[in-house]
């Protein structure tokens, strides 16, 4: 039967409202759900700090929906973080020049495959893809492949060792065959050392991109910022490709970025696949940190703590018969929410039982909410002033008749009295009401 009170009073409760100490809560949770997507300590808590003024500057206190208000908040909040829009590439140029940087294995040649196969596909370009790894001999070959698999040119020049050169030739080739965009892919290191951070300076200085993309592995989670910071520092590059999200990363890693080096995310990529590349999208990926569900339910989870208060409030007004129609309006509200009437019914004790078989109209709320809205605030208070001549009164403003008015009547002063001895933790006396 506790168990059952608990819900009932769980139903009992009034409107919800975020107050600032659950604010905080949430955004604890909030912050607990950024750094395990592998956000950075240090923007997290820029970011909580930001939502927090917003939430308690805004009128959060007074909405009818004050979690949902919440997530909407923290996730436009991050949304804007990663740049609000979607970011294009900049296809200017005959040809249009694109390079690639990043450390080996980040994705660079499949990207550029995927890049390439995206143009032809998507944007009726003709790409033509550049080898300017000289240093692995298979590193030209996996290009040749990946060009063969897309059906889009490959230009290398085996026997070359200057990445420069080979980028310069490629652009005049492609001025004299008819290509419009030209990807260069380049060599990368494990790990940044200053012969690489030289060779792809060299060649950005050299062909001048309209476009250098940065792309790097999602997984590699804080390394990631160093390297982007480290890149951008030399090539002051235009946007961040964010590879393998197709893992089971959050994808934090797009904020710290985004913070650390304020460059937009403009592709991601999903799989190893030829079409496994996306255009960065902010909110979802907004939705993919947070993990929606699980804010959804830590929001719902502070919520649930301020409902006890407003339950143990709700206790003392019923004690003191201070119950009143709008106590009940907005239980009607909550349950609204909620879910159904019949939900609402299987909570009351005793009353889901007898009930079970009768069908429950959900449209009913729609009448008692508007013989509530014709009441004047001391009958809402104090029911027992309405006599005839104010029940006529209500009746005609609610659209209903003086009969749903009774009923209405009838129901309120059942479930008072109700509530009153449920409160009074009498087990006994409701069983002997619940029989009647
Ligand atoms: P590069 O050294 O920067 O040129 O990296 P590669 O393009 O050779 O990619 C390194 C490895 O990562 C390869 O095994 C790719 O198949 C894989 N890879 C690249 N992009 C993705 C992706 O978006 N998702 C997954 N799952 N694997 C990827
Ligand atoms: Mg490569």
């Amino acid at each position: 039967l506790s168990d059952k009170l608990d819900k009932a009073l769980h139903v009992l409760k009034g409107h919800g409202s975020i107050t600032e100490v659950n604010v905080a809560e949430t955004l604890k949770e909030v912050r607990r759900a950024l750094l395990d997507a592998d956000v950075n300590f240090k923007t997290a808590k820029e970011f909580t700090n930001t939502v927090k003024e917003k939430a308690l500057g805004q009128n959060v206190l007074t909405t009818l929906q004050p979690g949902q208000l919440m997530v909407k908040l923290v996730k436009d909040e991050l949304t804007e973080l990663m740049g609000g829009e979607t970011a294009g590439i900049n296809l200017s140029g005959t040809p249009t020049v694109i390079l690639m940087s990043g450390l080996q294995g980040s994705g660079k040649t499949t990207f550029s495959g995927k890049l390439a196969n995206y143009l032809k596909t998507k944007k009726t370009k003709k790409p033509l893809l550049v080898a300017c790894d000289i240093y692995r001999p298979a590193a030209i070959n996996q290009l040749h492949v990946v060009g063969d698999q897309i059906g889009v040119e490959v230009y290398s020049e085996p026997e070359n060792k200057n990445p420069v050169q080979i980028a310069q030739n490629a652009i005049a080739h492609a001025k004299q065959n008819g290509f419009n965009v030209v990807i260069v892919d380049t060599a990368g290191r494990l790990a940044i050392d200053e012969a690489m951070m030289t060779e792809i300076a060299n060649v950005h200085k050299a062909i001048n991109p309209h476009e250098t993309l940065f792309v790097v592995d999602a997984m590699t989670g804080q390394d990631a910022v160093n390297t982007a910071k480290t890149f951008n520092e030399r090539l002051n590059f235009d946007g961040v490709v964010l590879t393998k999200l197709d893992g089971d990363t959050r994808g934090g890693a797009a904020i710290s970025i985004k913070s650390v080096v304020d460059k937009p995310i403009k592709f991601i990529g999903t799989g190893e696949k030829m079409d496994a590349i996306d255009v960065f999208h902010p909110a979802r990926m907004a939705d993919r940190i947070l993990g929606m569900g699980d804010v959804v339910s830590l929001v719902e989870r502070a919520q649930e703590q301020f409902d006890e208060e407003e339950a143990r409030k709700l206790q003392k007004k019923i004690a003191k018969n201070q119950f009143g129609f709008d106590d009940f309006l907005s239980q009607i509200q909550q349950v609204k929410k909620m879910g159904s009437m019949k939900d609402l019914v299987g909570m009351i004790p005793g009353a889901g039982k007898a009930l079970k078989d009768v069908d429950i109209d959900d449209d009913a709320f729609k009448g008692i909410e508007a013989i509530i809205h014709s009441m004047t605030p001391t009958e809402r208070t104090q029911p027992s002033v309405i006599n005839g001549s104010r029940k006529k009164r209500i009746a005609k403003g609610s659209g209903t008749s003086v009969q749903q008015v009774n009923q209405l009547l009838k129901q309120f002063d059942q479930m008072s009295k109700m509530m009153k001895m449920m409160q009074g933790g009498g087990g006994r006396k409701m069983m002997q009401a619940m029989g009647k």
